[in-house]
């Protein structure tokens, strides 16, 4: 197989990546120097002035993606030290090239000239003013001083208020009897002493199992409280870092932090925000309390059936409990049975099967296995490569063009990223002198499933199916889009657009015809597994390859049950996260009572109780997103969500696997990355406005 570029080699050590840190950072100036020594405003253009910065941020984004990736997959820890440095210059150069005053006078020497300008170039020249802008470079060098001061001081509340998160230690001990109900697996995960009392700690590993399974009220009361309470030093933080957010948003000359910070999203009125936020909460609120008046009756006829008393109210602590005994009652969803029918491997063919068809691709194995010379081109033994390339037909002729490379890495190692993601190694852009891709996308799933020591093959269940779906579609967007500059380059969108394509393609996993393409029973993918199965299971039948009618049945008429409920506790932090950031002064802003504002909020919007008074706990300050650049921005989770609805809705619904849609919406929603406006691309891919119904629809409303 040959490549029209080759696989990257993994072969860095700690001093090489530092090296080709520095070499970037040290071009990065220079390119900037010299600009700001031969131009003058007059003689500045995008031409002469930005694309040149431009193409040098191409080119130091293309290897700074790959030298900040061994932090995530390196099996050496000095490695990925290394690659944690090289992101912490790199984030330090950010800083330094948009706070040079020089560069600044040039680009809005450019900008007033109004030249003609495509749509990309047009973003890219706006990008870099809001840069400049939201860096004070317009402001007095007095405001400019205090604007870095206020950073600086934001920095330092960031990282203690994300050190107390994940070092709070604390805990509860309970008896066996108290934790009755949790599953055994989840029981042996305790510490436990002589006395046979069990040691809980407030890990969600730890909380979540509790809050589902234990069937005493009071245990669970203790843990729900018990966890908001975990972190109470961090109040005080958030709350400073609300008065600073909001006296350098005032600085810089906005209303508040909302407006600051909505400024380089899509939707950029905080008004707007704040109607769709109240629309979703007069739908939603309703919905939520008919679901809790369901799962109160089913509380009054458990603690009848168990003889113990009801004081006829529905706790916080109540939810996941009967929610769960409700999905299992009602809809009979066996979830262990149904990841029979997801063994790893086969399900992530099917996957990419069923990406191939949709957007007319193909994926082709890159075998790096012992012997084959390739061993260099991944970091360890487990990973696998795709050569991915386009497979259609255009004006009668078949292209077959290479998109990049896609990376799989799925089981778990000491010192790998935890959890599902998609990183990119290399973000793809289109050469400035050839007008093609020379430089191609390099994108990797990551995955911690565990490795089966057996034949017997891993299984995933519903919920790792959807969620693979979604993270493999970052992947596929990474390698389909086409963009002149790195920095849109694929998932590098608007914050409140980003998420809607994998949002949508999540919803590809509760469709029938999807489910059975990817299901197949794990006995039957061969005569090894057949007689595995057989010696598990001695007097019984084999299982039916494909997935039973009925679980599908079960399954998909479960997915209205508890979504009511999980969106109103997303709705509740978007609120919190909107009122907080749009203080009407800043008097306002210095004397938030953020505890109030929570614990009011939190019970008008779910309707459940909790304990008297509105100063029980403090949710608000274990809620890390307030400090991951999601403040002003928590609202995305919802709004992305409805163009996901209305997408799938009115284009994929009736028929998941229709590759003419499927090609459309490659062209107008992936391909152009963040290079457009997000919304041209989804209103040409629907042929409409987009519309709130469908999200209606999807949350049962
Ligand atoms: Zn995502």
């Amino acid at each position: 197989m040959t490549f029209p570029s080759p696989p990257p080699v993994f072969d860095a050590s700690p001093e090489s990546i530092l090296q080709e840190a520095h070499r970037l950072l040290d071009h990065a100036r220079s390119v900037q120097d010299q600009l700001a020594r031969t131009i003058t405003p007059d003689t500045a253009t995008l031409a002469n002035t930005l694309l040149p910065v431009a193409h040098e941020q191409n080119e130091r984004l293309y290897e700074r993606h790959m030298l900040e990736f061994y932090q995530s997959v390196s099996t050496d820890s000095d490695v990925r030290e290394a690659s944690r440095e090289a992101e912490r210059l790199f984030s330090e150069l950010e800083t330094e090239l948009s706070m040079r005053g020089d560069m600044a006078r040039l680009v809005k020497a450019v900008h007033e000239k109004n030249e003609d300008l495509d749509e990309e170039c047009r973003r890219l020249l706006d990008q870099q003013l809001l840069k400049y802008k939201h860096n004070g470079l317009h402001l007095a060098e007095q405001d400019r001083q205090r604007l870095q001061h206020i950073r600086k001081e934001l920095g330092e509340i960031k990282a203690e208020f994300e050190k107390n998160l994940s070092e709070h230690s604390g805990g509860i001990d309970f008896t066996k009897e108290q934790l009755d109900g949790l599953p055994d697996d989840d029981l042996a995960r305790l510490e436990s002493d002589a006395e046979g009392r069990y040691n809980l700690s407030f890990r969600p590993a730890h909380v979540g199992p509790v809050l589902s399974h234990v069937r005493n009220g009071m245990t669970r009361r203790k843990v729900y409280i018990g966890n908001v309470n975990k972190c109470n030093e961090n109040v005080p933080l958030l709350e400073k870092a609300i008065a600073l957010r909001d006296e350098a948003a005032r600085l810089l000359g906005y209303v508040h932090h909302a407006e600051y910070r909505l400024e380089d999203k899509m939707e950029k009125s905080p008004e707007k925000i704040n109607e769709f936020l109240e629309d979703v909460r007069a739908k939603l609120v309703p919905k939520g309390r008919a679901a809790i008046e369901r799962l109160k009756e089913l509380k009054a006829e458990e603690l009848n059936a168990r003889g113990e008393e009801n004081d006829g109210k529905f706790y916080l602590w109540d939810q996941s409990y009967y929610s769960r005994i409700l999905t299992q009652r009602d809809y009979a969803v066996d979830h262990e049975k149904l990841a029979e029918y997801f063994p790893l491997d086969w399900t992530i063919e099917r996957m990419l099967e069923i990406f191939a068809k949709l957007m007319r691709m193909s994926f082709h194995r890159v075998p790096t296995d012992e012997g084959s010379g390739n061993e260099k081109l991944t970091w360890h033994e487990d990973v696998r490569i795709f050569a991915v390339y386009d497979d259609f037909v255009e004006n009668g002729v078949e292209q077959k063009g290479f998109l990049g490379y896609l990376y799989m890495d799925l089981h778990p190692r000491p010192g790998k990223c935890p959890g599902l993601c998609d990183l990119s190694i290399h973000p793809g852009f289109i050469s400035p002198t050839t007008h093609t891709r020379v430089n191609f996308p390099c994108t990797c799933l990551i995955t911690n499933f565990p490795k089966s020591p057996t034949t017997k093959p891993t299984l995933l269940t519903h919920s790792d199916l959807w969620q693979l779906f979604h993270e493999l579609g970052h992947g596929i967007h990474d390698l389909v889009s086409k963009t002149r500059f790195a920095c849109f380059h694929g998932p590098e969108t608007a914050q409140d657009f980003c998420e809607a394509p994998s949002q949508m393609l999540e919803k590809f996993c509760w469709t029938e015809p999807v489910l059975r393409i990817l299901g197949r029973h794990w006995s039957c993918l061969g005569e090894e597994t057949r007689m595995l199965w057989r010696g598990e299971h001695p007097n019984e039948d084999l299982p039916s390859q494909t997935i039973p009618e009925e679980l599908i049945d079960g399954l998909l008429k479960s997915q209205h049950a508890n979504r009511p409920l999980f969106w109103l506790q997303s709705l509740h932090i978007a609120l919190f996260d909107m009122a907080v950031h749009q203080p009407s002064s800043h008097e306002e802003a210095k004397e938030m009572n953020t505890t109030k504002l929570w614990n009011n909020l939190k019970s008008e919007i779910l309707g459940m109780h909790g304990p008297e008074g509105d100063e029980w706990g403090h949710g608000q300050a274990i809620f890390g997103h307030l400090f991951s650049g999601y403040d002003a921005g928590f609202y995305s989770y919802l709004s992305s969500q409805v163009y996901a609805c209305d997408m799938f809705a009115a284009k994929f619904e009736a028929d998941p696997l229709n590759p003419e849609v499927g090609m459309r919406w490659r062209r107008e929603v992936l391909a152009k990355g963040g290079a457009r406006d997000e919304m041209v691309g989804m209103r040409r891919f629907l042929g409409r406005e987009v519309g709130r119904e469908a999200f209606g629809g999807w949350l049962g409303v």
